[in-house]
């Protein structure tokens, strides 16, 4: 599963490749899984569309788009090597609504793929994009947890994004919570796109046992786990940004080198500061990783 991190690495991979193009035509597949908005609707906002912005927000790749009717749209009698059962009648073009986003979530396996029309399209192919570049922008997803969807104006990702957050407002986030601070870390009505292991590898390094409930933790330690979770989600980020190919691939078990591990995974091995034996619970189904010693 694609992590903050690595979402931030491909979204900006693809706004590298594709800002300032325009969508020419959209191609949806049969399989209603991964559609959160109605195929037509997707059509019709993605279809004449300049791609204005490509950014992410929690585990989300916003595509900020453009409406632009006005924009010619070349026809490519060879361009439909599929069928286009959900293709809009119309694409959009009466449309007056001048901006609209794109939203796309990886899920477990999803992939966005920007490249030529020539490249064999993969097997779980989703959804084409094309461009008025002569690129694809595909999404391909085999086990159909990815979902895709269009927002009027602005989308909502919920809670606060972690690399932005100010003290006051991360503070005031724990207050009251009688759930685990690893919970609360997860909670995505919080936090946005935290997930498993950056959250035991920010509590390690904050020196904050997984299980304190959140409302016991100090200010001054809630000051440490901010900058723990910036500088961690941060250094994931810098080590992803170096492994990102033409290919622009999601698929979250390669291609990404990852973050050195200090808790996360290494249950009975040696704590990298005092030694200790890594300890392993399961906290809300979850499994958390800490140094009795180093944690407090
Ligand atoms: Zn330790």
């Amino acid at each position: 599963m694609p992590e903050l991190p690595e979402v931030e690495t491909i979204a900006r991979g693809i706004a590298k490749r594709v800002t300032g193009d325009v969508v020419e035509s959209v191609w949806l597949g049969q399989k209603k899984e991964p559609l959160k908005s109605p195929a037509a609707e997707i059509a019709a906002t993605l279809e004449r569309s300049r791609i204005a912005r490509v950014r992410r927000m929690g585990k989300h790749i916003v595509f900020d788009l453009e409406r632009n009717p006005s924009i010619g749209v070349r026809s490519r009698a060879n361009g439909h090597r599929r069928k286009q059962p959900h293709k809009a009648k119309g694409a959009g073009a009466t449309s007056s609504k001048p901006r609209a986003q794109w939203i796309v979530h990886l899920g477990m396996t999803g992939r966005l793929q920007v490249c030529d029309p020539q490249v064999e399209i993969a097997k779980h192919t989703h959804a084409i994009v094309r461009l008025a570049s002569g690129r694809e922008l595909r999404f391909v997803d085999p086990r159909r947890f990815g979902r895709l969807s269009v927002a009027a104006e602005t989308f909502e990702a919920g809670g606060v994004e972690p690399l932005d957050v100010d003290l006051e407002t991360f503070v005031t986030l724990f207050n009251g919570r009688k759930t685990p601070i690893k919970s609360a870390l997860l909670n995505q009505k919080l936090l946005r796109g935290v997930g498993n292991i950056y959250a035991d590898e920010s509590l390690f390094r904050a020196g904050i046992r997984p299980r304190r409930r959140a409302a016991s933790i100090s200010r001054e330690n809630l000051a440490k786990l901010h900058v723990a979770v910036k500088e961690v989600l941060r250094e994931a980020i810098a080590l992803g940004g170096s492994s990102i190919s033409d290919y622009v691939d999601a698929d979250g078990e390669e291609g990404f080198f990852q973050l050195q591990h200090r808790v996360y995974g290494r249950e009975g091995e040696p704590c990298l500061v005092c030694k200790s034996k890594v300890k392993r619970v399961v906290i809300a189904g979850r499994s958390s990783h800490y140094c009795p010693k180093c944690q407090k």
